[in-house]
């Protein structure tokens, strides 16, 4: 059969380099066996499907990366930091004041924030 790899010339001329651009399929012969031939597709589809795969997973990081960005764009990771702050304060104002909706109501402020947090470094 003729050598699919270098179309039956028995040589790959962007390949001079290598080996003079001998086809390692053939070995220059321009022809292989049907059997080479059916592992030689086999090896191609496989490349194309790893291909594929690459392509694939850069369509995905893409995704991830546009996610984030208009998560950035929409305030979520600074709502979700403001929650993770406000939660913390709230266990703060719980260990402080089990069950005391006055406190909690009195120390809701901006300057109890502040105080909060130096008390949550002990
Ligand atoms: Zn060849």
């Amino acid at each position: 059969m003729k050598c699919p790899k270098c179309g039956g010339y028995g040589k790959i001329t962007n390949y001079k380099h290598v080996e003079g651009g001998v086809c390692f399929l053939c070995w220059g012969t321009g022809a292989i066996t049907a059997e080479q031939h059916v592992e030689f597709q086999e090896d191609e589809n496989k490349k194309a499907a790893r291909r594929e795969k690459r392509w694939t997973s850069y369509e995905e990081l893409q995704a991830q990366k546009k996610l984030h960005e208009d998560r950035i764009q929409n305030g979520y990771y600074k709502k979700k930091r403001e929650e993770e702050e406000k939660s913390r304060i709230r266990k703060l104002q719980e260990r402080h004041a089990v069950d005391n909706p006055d406190f909690v109501q009195k120390t809701a402020d901006e300057s109890f924030k502040e105080f909060f947090k130096l008390l949550d470094d002990e």
